[in-house]
């Protein structure tokens, strides 16, 4: 899964992205609002962690005007904590909102949530015939038995888990598996569907020639 995180305070925008990638997801930055919306209607992220008080233009116009383009899960964090500024929030399009300070876990217990959402799941663990996927603790079971994957190994289960019964292409694995620092060496998508096929079974992943991946619904 990647982010987008939107932040202007250099320190907290690092602790952000370092533990995001420690959980697991690609992650990529910004600074400022108009570089955030750039990046956010550029990208397909998972989602977008939103900070409202921007150089160059505020969280909340960034919102607007990504809303024109894209239904991207938002999740805006601000000092701000009065009621106007949270209603303001949802209204310009924000899907959830997380006030400062706040902490890690429950940062990305509602990111987890928000992502699910929106490929319209409700439940923490995803299940694929044999396979079960807890998206919270980040580990895959099959036929009850924990398999040991790698980080990309797993985010890789867990987008096919999500669009389960439906083809998830080449490109949408790359745009959500891979942030823009990856270097092209760890973009072999063939052999981590090759590492998990043996780990979760060669019929786990069926192959749709030409056009990408999907798993059974
Ligand atoms: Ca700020």
């Amino acid at each position: 899964m990647r982010l987008l995180v939107i932040e202007d305070e250099p320190d907290l925008l690092e602790v952000l992205a370092q533990s995001l990638r420690e959980a697991g997801y690609a992650v990529d930055e910004a600074s400022d609002g108009p570089t955030g919306l750039y990046k956010a209607a550029g990208a397909d992220y998972d989602a977008v962690v939103l900070d409202l008080m921007l150089p160059g233009m505020s969280g909340w116009d960034l919102l607007r005007e990504l809303r024109k383009t894209k239904a991207t899960p938002v999740l805006i964090l601000t000092a701000r904590d009065t009621i106007p500024d949270r209603v303001k929030g949802l209204d310009a399009g924000a899907d959830d909102y997380l006030t400062k300070p706040f902490e890690l876990p429950e940062l990305q217990a509602r990111l987890r949530a928000l992502i699910r959402r929106s490929a319209g799941q409700t439940k923490a663990t995803l299940e694929v015939d044999d396979v079960e996927i807890d998206t919270a603790e980040r580990t895959v079971r099959k036929a009850g038995q924990p398999v040991a994957l790698t980080p990309r190994e797993y985010a890789l289960v867990e987008l096919l888990a999500l669009h389960k019964g439906r083809l998830v292409t080449r490109t949408m694995i790359y745009d959500h598996l891979f942030d823009e620092a990856d270097d092209s060496l760890s973009n072999l998508v063939d052999v981590h569907v090759a590492n998990v096929r043996k780990k979760l079974g060669k019929d786990f992943i069926m192959t749709r020639r030409g056009e990408g991946y999907q798993v059974h619904g």
